[in-house]
Protein backbone atom coordinates (compact mmCIF):
# COMPACT_ATOMS: atom_id res chain seq x y z
CA UNK A 1 0.00 0.00 0.00
CA UNK A 2 1.53 3.76 -0.80
CA UNK A 3 0.67 6.73 1.28
CA UNK A 4 -0.20 10.53 0.96
CA UNK A 5 1.71 11.94 3.42
CA UNK A 6 1.37 16.33 4.59
CA UNK A 7 4.59 17.99 3.70
CA UNK A 8 5.81 20.31 6.18
CA UNK A 9 9.37 22.49 6.16
CA UNK A 10 11.13 20.97 8.37
CA UNK A 11 14.82 19.78 7.89
CA UNK A 12 14.66 16.11 10.10
CA UNK A 13 11.13 15.45 8.78
CA UNK A 14 11.92 15.99 5.04
CA UNK A 15 15.04 13.66 5.44
CA UNK A 16 12.70 10.92 6.78
CA UNK A 17 10.11 11.46 3.98
CA UNK A 18 13.42 11.19 0.96
CA UNK A 19 13.91 7.36 3.33
CA UNK A 20 10.73 6.59 3.08
CA UNK A 21 10.18 7.61 -0.49
CA UNK A 22 9.29 4.42 -2.20
CA UNK A 23 6.30 3.85 0.16
CA UNK A 24 4.51 7.11 -0.78
CA UNK A 25 2.09 7.83 -3.38
CA UNK A 26 2.20 11.28 -2.86
CA UNK A 27 2.94 14.95 -0.57
CA UNK A 28 0.29 17.60 -0.27
CA UNK A 29 1.03 20.93 1.45
CA UNK A 30 -0.36 24.60 2.17
CA UNK A 31 0.84 27.65 0.67
CA UNK A 32 3.05 28.93 4.19
CA UNK A 33 3.10 32.33 2.78
CA UNK A 34 0.12 35.01 2.00
CA UNK A 35 -3.87 34.06 2.42
CA UNK A 36 -4.73 30.88 4.22
CA UNK A 37 -6.11 28.76 1.42
CA UNK A 38 -6.18 25.48 2.74
CA UNK A 39 -8.69 23.66 5.37
CA UNK A 40 -6.43 24.35 8.86
CA UNK A 41 -5.41 27.06 10.97
CA UNK A 42 -1.57 27.57 10.19
CA UNK A 43 0.80 27.76 12.19
CA UNK A 44 4.57 28.24 10.35
CA UNK A 45 5.05 31.11 7.44
CA UNK A 46 7.49 29.73 4.59
CA UNK A 47 7.92 31.79 1.78
CA UNK A 48 7.38 30.42 -1.86
CA UNK A 49 10.47 29.90 -2.84
CA UNK A 50 11.78 27.95 -0.25
CA UNK A 51 8.85 25.90 -0.19
CA UNK A 52 9.82 24.59 -3.89
CA UNK A 53 13.19 24.79 -2.61
CA UNK A 54 11.97 22.00 0.12
CA UNK A 55 9.79 19.88 -2.92
CA UNK A 56 12.71 19.42 -5.16
CA UNK A 57 13.50 16.75 -2.40
CA UNK A 58 10.24 15.06 -3.26
CA UNK A 59 11.65 13.75 -6.77
CA UNK A 60 9.33 10.97 -8.44
CA UNK A 61 6.16 11.58 -6.48
CA UNK A 62 3.43 13.29 -6.81
CA UNK A 63 3.00 17.04 -5.00
CA UNK A 64 -0.75 18.28 -4.33
CA UNK A 65 -1.47 21.74 -3.16
CA UNK A 66 -4.11 22.27 -0.54
CA UNK A 67 -6.68 24.60 -1.74
CA UNK A 68 -8.88 22.81 0.18
CA UNK A 69 -10.48 25.86 2.28
CA UNK A 70 -14.58 25.38 2.36
CA UNK A 71 -14.89 29.42 1.58
CA UNK A 72 -12.93 32.19 0.82
CA UNK A 73 -14.23 35.99 1.41
CA UNK A 74 -16.85 36.47 -1.27
CA UNK A 75 -14.88 39.46 -2.51
CA UNK A 76 -12.15 37.13 -3.82
CA UNK A 77 -14.28 35.14 -6.34
CA UNK A 78 -13.75 37.77 -8.71
CA UNK A 79 -11.06 39.59 -7.44
CA UNK A 80 -8.88 39.14 -10.60
CA UNK A 81 -5.14 40.12 -8.69
CA UNK A 82 -5.76 37.84 -6.15
CA UNK A 83 -6.74 34.80 -8.65
CA UNK A 84 -3.80 35.35 -11.07
CA UNK A 85 -1.61 35.91 -7.94
CA UNK A 86 -2.29 32.40 -6.38
CA UNK A 87 -2.27 30.79 -10.22
CA UNK A 88 1.48 32.70 -10.55
CA UNK A 89 2.43 31.01 -6.85
CA UNK A 90 1.47 27.45 -8.13
CA UNK A 91 3.04 28.33 -11.63
CA UNK A 92 6.34 29.22 -9.44
CA UNK A 93 6.06 25.98 -8.02
CA UNK A 94 5.34 23.44 -11.19
CA UNK A 95 8.43 25.28 -12.48
CA UNK A 96 10.41 24.67 -9.80
CA UNK A 97 9.43 21.27 -8.88
CA UNK A 98 6.48 20.19 -10.82
CA UNK A 99 3.73 20.18 -8.66
CA UNK A 100 1.02 18.09 -9.90
CA UNK A 101 -2.44 19.64 -9.14
CA UNK A 102 -4.47 21.41 -6.56
CA UNK A 103 -7.01 19.82 -3.74
CA UNK A 104 -10.14 21.69 -3.70
CA UNK A 105 -13.40 21.59 -1.98
CA UNK A 106 -14.98 25.33 -3.00
CA UNK A 107 -15.96 24.98 -6.16
CA UNK A 108 -16.56 28.45 -6.56
CA UNK A 109 -13.19 29.26 -6.04
CA UNK A 110 -12.15 26.26 -9.00
CA UNK A 111 -14.54 28.17 -11.62
CA UNK A 112 -12.86 31.47 -10.60
CA UNK A 113 -9.24 30.22 -10.73
CA UNK A 114 -10.52 28.79 -14.30
CA UNK A 115 -11.90 31.91 -15.27
CA UNK A 116 -8.85 33.88 -15.13
CA UNK A 117 -7.75 32.48 -18.28
CA UNK A 118 -4.50 31.58 -16.63
CA UNK A 119 -1.97 29.66 -18.77
CA UNK A 120 -1.28 27.20 -15.55
CA UNK A 121 -4.84 25.98 -15.50
CA UNK A 122 -4.65 23.43 -17.79
CA UNK A 123 -1.72 21.94 -16.08
CA UNK A 124 -2.86 21.28 -12.93
CA UNK A 125 -5.49 18.25 -11.88
CA UNK A 126 -8.11 19.10 -9.58
CA UNK A 127 -8.56 16.64 -7.11
CA UNK A 128 -12.37 17.37 -4.77
CA UNK A 129 -10.72 17.32 -1.51
CA UNK A 130 -11.85 14.73 1.14
CA UNK A 131 -14.40 17.08 2.60
CA UNK A 132 -16.58 16.99 -0.58
CA UNK A 133 -17.20 13.71 1.66
CA UNK A 134 -17.79 11.40 -1.14
CA UNK A 135 -19.76 8.65 -0.60
CA UNK A 136 -22.09 7.82 -3.73
CA UNK A 137 -20.93 7.36 -6.69
CA UNK A 138 -23.57 9.89 -8.16
CA UNK A 139 -21.77 12.63 -5.75
CA UNK A 140 -18.45 11.27 -7.82
CA UNK A 141 -20.30 11.89 -10.86
CA UNK A 142 -21.43 15.49 -9.69
CA UNK A 143 -18.12 16.49 -9.09
CA UNK A 144 -16.43 15.26 -12.31
CA UNK A 145 -18.75 17.03 -14.61
CA UNK A 146 -18.26 19.76 -12.34
CA UNK A 147 -14.59 19.60 -13.42
CA UNK A 148 -14.92 18.57 -16.66
CA UNK A 149 -16.32 21.92 -17.31
CA UNK A 150 -13.27 23.87 -16.65
CA UNK A 151 -9.77 23.74 -18.05
CA UNK A 152 -8.51 21.69 -15.15
CA UNK A 153 -6.70 18.58 -15.81
CA UNK A 154 -8.95 15.73 -14.40
CA UNK A 155 -7.79 14.15 -11.17
CA UNK A 156 -6.01 10.80 -11.51
CA UNK A 157 -7.28 9.71 -8.04
CA UNK A 158 -10.22 10.08 -6.14
CA UNK A 159 -10.87 10.49 -1.88
CA UNK A 160 -13.46 9.00 -0.59
CA UNK A 161 -15.34 10.25 2.26
CA UNK A 162 -13.84 7.88 5.44
CA UNK A 163 -17.33 6.49 6.55
CA UNK A 164 -16.93 3.74 3.42
CA UNK A 165 -14.01 2.29 5.62
CA UNK A 166 -16.00 1.07 8.18
CA UNK A 167 -18.54 -0.52 4.91
CA UNK A 168 -16.65 -3.06 2.81
CA UNK A 169 -20.01 -4.07 0.94
CA UNK A 170 -20.58 -0.44 0.27
CA UNK A 171 -17.11 0.10 -0.29
CA UNK A 172 -16.44 -2.21 -3.02
CA UNK A 173 -19.52 -1.58 -5.17
CA UNK A 174 -18.87 2.08 -5.06
CA UNK A 175 -15.63 1.11 -6.42
CA UNK A 176 -16.63 -1.19 -9.19
CA UNK A 177 -18.99 1.44 -10.47
CA UNK A 178 -16.37 4.21 -10.28
CA UNK A 179 -13.78 2.15 -12.42
CA UNK A 180 -16.30 1.50 -14.52
CA UNK A 181 -17.02 4.88 -15.11
CA UNK A 182 -13.63 5.98 -14.79
CA UNK A 183 -11.37 3.17 -15.67
CA UNK A 184 -7.77 5.16 -14.81
CA UNK A 185 -8.50 6.57 -11.69
CA UNK A 186 -6.80 5.54 -8.54
CA UNK A 187 -8.83 5.34 -4.91
CA UNK A 188 -7.71 6.74 -1.78
CA UNK A 189 -8.75 6.13 1.37
CA UNK A 190 -8.50 8.26 4.89
CA UNK A 191 -6.82 6.25 7.41
CA UNK A 192 -5.96 8.06 10.30
CA UNK A 193 -8.85 10.89 11.04
CA UNK A 194 -9.91 9.75 14.38
CA UNK A 195 -13.70 11.95 14.05
CA UNK A 196 -16.60 10.68 14.97
CA UNK A 197 -18.80 8.70 12.68
CA UNK A 198 -20.89 10.94 10.02
CA UNK A 199 -19.56 13.43 12.23
CA UNK A 200 -22.34 15.97 12.46
CA UNK A 201 -20.21 18.69 13.71
CA UNK A 202 -18.12 18.67 10.26
CA UNK A 203 -19.88 21.09 8.57
CA UNK A 204 -19.78 23.77 11.19
CA UNK A 205 -16.30 23.33 11.79
CA UNK A 206 -15.19 23.44 8.45
CA UNK A 207 -16.77 26.53 7.96
CA UNK A 208 -15.63 28.01 11.78
CA UNK A 209 -11.87 27.31 10.44
CA UNK A 210 -12.23 29.05 7.05
CA UNK A 211 -14.19 31.82 8.44
CA UNK A 212 -10.97 32.48 10.66
CA UNK A 213 -8.73 31.95 7.82
CA UNK A 214 -10.73 35.18 6.32
CA UNK A 215 -8.79 37.29 8.85
CA UNK A 216 -12.51 38.43 9.48
CA UNK A 217 -12.71 36.59 13.22
CA UNK A 218 -10.24 35.07 15.58
CA UNK A 219 -9.30 31.27 15.56
CA UNK A 220 -11.56 29.64 18.32
CA UNK A 221 -12.48 26.59 16.96
CA UNK A 222 -10.25 24.38 19.44
CA UNK A 223 -12.37 26.08 22.29
CA UNK A 224 -15.41 25.39 20.64
CA UNK A 225 -14.85 21.63 20.06
CA UNK A 226 -13.97 21.44 23.53
CA UNK A 227 -17.61 23.28 25.05
CA UNK A 228 -19.68 22.31 22.72
CA UNK A 229 -18.06 20.00 20.15
CA UNK A 230 -16.48 16.42 19.45
CA UNK A 231 -13.58 17.05 22.57
CA UNK A 232 -16.80 17.57 24.96
CA UNK A 233 -18.47 14.56 23.40
CA UNK A 234 -15.71 11.79 23.47
CA UNK A 235 -14.71 13.23 26.89
CA UNK A 236 -18.05 11.95 27.79
CA UNK A 237 -18.21 8.35 25.64
CA UNK A 238 -14.65 8.08 25.01
CA UNK A 239 -15.51 4.47 23.71
CA UNK A 240 -17.15 6.12 21.04
CA UNK A 241 -13.67 6.16 19.48
CA UNK A 242 -13.96 2.82 18.28
CA UNK A 243 -17.21 3.86 16.09
CA UNK A 244 -14.72 6.43 14.59
CA UNK A 245 -14.10 5.02 10.53
CA UNK A 246 -10.35 4.97 11.50
CA UNK A 247 -8.50 2.10 9.34
CA UNK A 248 -5.57 0.66 12.04
CA UNK A 249 -1.83 0.10 11.02
CA UNK A 250 -2.79 -3.60 10.90
CA UNK A 251 -5.96 -3.57 9.13
CA UNK A 252 -3.81 -1.64 6.21
CA UNK A 253 -4.06 -5.21 4.73
CA UNK A 254 -7.71 -5.45 4.56
CA UNK A 255 -7.63 -2.58 2.24
CA UNK A 256 -5.54 -3.83 0.01
CA UNK A 257 -6.48 -4.40 -3.21
CA UNK A 258 -9.56 -2.41 -2.65
CA UNK A 259 -7.81 1.06 -2.52
CA UNK A 260 -4.76 2.28 -4.13
CA UNK A 261 -3.31 4.30 -1.41
CA UNK A 262 -3.88 5.59 1.80
CA UNK A 263 -3.65 9.69 2.91
CA UNK A 264 -2.07 10.34 6.45
CA UNK A 265 -3.34 13.12 8.11
CA UNK A 266 -2.21 15.27 11.20
CA UNK A 267 -0.12 18.25 9.55
CA UNK A 268 -0.82 20.52 12.23
CA UNK A 269 0.51 18.16 15.10
CA UNK A 270 4.25 18.33 13.84
CA UNK A 271 7.02 16.17 12.39
CA UNK A 272 7.12 14.03 15.63
CA UNK A 273 3.83 12.82 15.45
CA UNK A 274 3.81 12.27 11.54
CA UNK A 275 7.02 10.40 11.61
CA UNK A 276 5.84 8.08 14.38
CA UNK A 277 2.33 7.80 12.13
CA UNK A 278 4.10 7.28 8.64
CA UNK A 279 6.68 4.91 10.66
CA UNK A 280 3.58 2.66 11.81
CA UNK A 281 1.26 2.38 8.86
CA UNK A 282 4.77 1.52 6.55
CA UNK A 283 5.46 -1.34 9.12
CA UNK A 284 1.40 -1.87 8.99
CA UNK A 285 2.39 -2.35 12.98
CA UNK A 286 1.92 -0.20 15.87
CA UNK A 287 2.82 -1.18 19.46
CA UNK A 288 1.57 1.60 21.84
CA UNK A 289 -1.27 4.12 22.21
CA UNK A 290 -3.66 3.58 19.10
CA UNK A 291 -4.58 7.55 20.15
CA UNK A 292 -1.05 8.56 19.32
CA UNK A 293 -1.73 7.94 15.69
CA UNK A 294 -4.92 9.79 15.40
CA UNK A 295 -5.28 13.56 13.69
CA UNK A 296 -8.45 14.84 15.66
CA UNK A 297 -8.86 12.22 18.91
CA UNK A 298 -5.30 12.43 19.23
CA UNK A 299 -5.88 14.96 22.34
CA UNK A 300 -7.53 11.52 24.16
CA UNK A 301 -3.38 10.41 24.28
CA UNK A 302 -3.38 12.52 27.35
CA UNK A 303 -6.06 11.05 29.06
CA UNK A 304 -6.08 7.54 27.76
CA UNK A 305 -3.59 4.61 27.06
CA UNK A 306 -5.16 2.42 24.08
CA UNK A 307 -2.61 -0.38 24.22
CA UNK A 308 -3.57 -1.19 20.08
CA UNK A 309 -2.00 -4.68 20.66
CA UNK A 310 -5.12 -5.63 23.02
CA UNK A 311 -7.89 -4.87 20.41
CA UNK A 312 -6.26 -8.18 18.66
CA UNK A 313 -7.09 -9.74 14.96
CA UNK A 314 -10.90 -9.73 15.40
CA UNK A 315 -11.21 -5.96 15.80
CA UNK A 316 -11.61 -5.33 12.09
CA UNK A 317 -14.40 -7.96 11.84
CA UNK A 318 -15.87 -6.53 15.06
CA UNK A 319 -16.75 -2.62 13.73
CA UNK A 320 -17.06 -3.45 9.77
CA UNK A 321 -19.98 -5.70 10.84
CA UNK A 322 -21.72 -4.00 13.49
CA UNK A 323 -25.25 -2.12 12.74
CA UNK A 324 -23.32 1.02 14.62
CA UNK A 325 -27.07 1.44 15.68
CA UNK A 326 -25.36 1.35 19.32
CA UNK A 327 -27.93 1.61 21.57
CA UNK A 328 -28.43 -1.75 22.56
CA UNK A 329 -24.95 -3.20 21.85
CA UNK A 330 -21.83 -3.06 24.14
CA UNK A 331 -19.24 -4.11 21.71
CA UNK A 332 -17.14 -0.77 21.94
CA UNK A 333 -17.80 -0.46 25.88
CA UNK A 334 -16.18 -3.57 26.27
CA UNK A 335 -13.65 -3.18 23.90
CA UNK A 336 -12.55 0.12 25.66
CA UNK A 337 -12.68 -1.49 29.36
CA UNK A 338 -10.09 -4.20 27.96
CA UNK A 339 -7.74 -1.75 26.13
CA UNK A 340 -7.59 1.12 27.92
CA UNK A 341 -5.64 2.38 30.65
CA UNK A 342 -6.60 6.29 31.90
CA UNK A 343 -3.89 7.92 32.72
CA UNK A 344 -3.18 10.31 35.23
CA UNK A 345 -2.68 13.63 33.77
CA UNK A 346 0.33 15.36 32.36
CA UNK A 347 0.76 18.70 31.10
CA UNK A 348 3.46 19.43 28.43
CA UNK A 349 4.82 23.19 28.12
CA UNK A 350 3.22 24.43 24.90
CA UNK A 351 4.58 23.68 21.65
CA UNK A 352 6.72 20.52 22.67
CA UNK A 353 6.34 18.00 20.25
CA UNK A 354 3.26 16.24 20.03
S1 LIG B 1 -23.07 -1.02 16.99
FE1 LIG B 1 -21.76 -1.84 18.62
S2 LIG B 1 -19.81 -2.38 17.65
FE2 LIG B 1 -20.94 -1.03 16.25
S3 LIG B 1 -20.15 1.02 16.67
FE3 LIG B 1 -22.01 0.72 17.91
S4 LIG B 1 -21.28 -0.09 19.90
FE4 LIG B 1 -19.59 -0.28 18.42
Amino acid sequence: MKFSVPFIPDKAYIRFLTEKISFLESVYFGLHSGPVLDSRIRFTQMDLSSLGKSLISMEGIKKYCLLNTRFIRPDLYTDTHFLNQLLDSLKFLHDKCHINGIVVSDFYMLNALDRTGHDMVPNLEAIPGINCMMDSSQKIVSHMEMIENTRFMMPEKLVLDRSLNRDPEKLNNMILCIKSLYPHIKIELLANEGCIYHCPFKPAHDAQISLSNTGMVKENTHAVNRAAGCHAYFHQHPEKFFKSPFIRPEDVIHYQGVADSLKLCGRTLGPGFLTRCITAYCKNDHDGNLLELMDATHFLASFFHLDNRQLGEGFFKKITTCTKVCKNCSICHDLFLNAVEKKSITLKPYGKDQ
